[in-house]
């Protein structure tokens, strides 16, 4: 084992770094000057990037870890908009409410801009009135299956795997 004697030469006012060889787990001591640099490993010779030493970032207020709690809410939350979505899908589907609802908001923006610009460009054009019909067709299938999912799936569907489309 590696008992991490300090190298000669090296500023001694400078800590080394342990880290392990991703290739061979090696336990390597890597200068700090080395930091975001590409080393070889001396065992077995593989290439690896030298970590930068990570200061804990101050961010008291807002976290992304997520305690059970939240979740459990957030999720609670979701499913409420379950049936205001569907709703909406069967009523005004055409325009992209529902998406909007759910925040899919990628897919309510082309269901609006297809119906909007189908409607404007209908009257003279003709082709482009299908334009807000098939979109009144997605959104009265997407309606039905929103109010059918089980909450559960529900969820997972569209708040997790933000599925935009059915
Ligand atoms: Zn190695």
């Amino acid at each position: 084992m590696n008992d991490n004697s300090p190298n000669p030469g090296v500023d001694a006012s400078v800590r080394p770094m342990q880290l392990n060889c991703p290739h061979c787990q090696a336990i390597l001591t890597v200068h700090p000057s080395q930091a975001g640099l590409v080393a070889d490993c001396p065992k077995c010779s593989g290439k690896f990037h030298v970590p930068v030493p990570m200061a804990k970032p101050w961010n008291p207020g807002k976290t992304n870890v997520y305690s059970n709690d939240e979740a459990l809410s957030e999720s609670r939350e979701f499913i409420g908009k379950k049936n205001a979505a569907g709703i909406c899908g069967l009523l005004l589907g055409g325009l992209g409410v529902h998406k909007f609802i759910l925040g899919l908001n990628n897919a309510g923006f082309i269901m609006l801009a297809v119906s909007v610009g189908g409607v404007i460009l209908g009257p003279c054009l003709i082709f482009p009135l299908f334009g807000p019909m098939i979109m009144g067709l997605v959104g009265l299938i997407e309606g039905i299956i929103y109010l059918t999912k089980p909450d559960d799936e529900f969820y997972q569907t569209y708040a997790i795997e933000k599925k935009e489309w059915f």
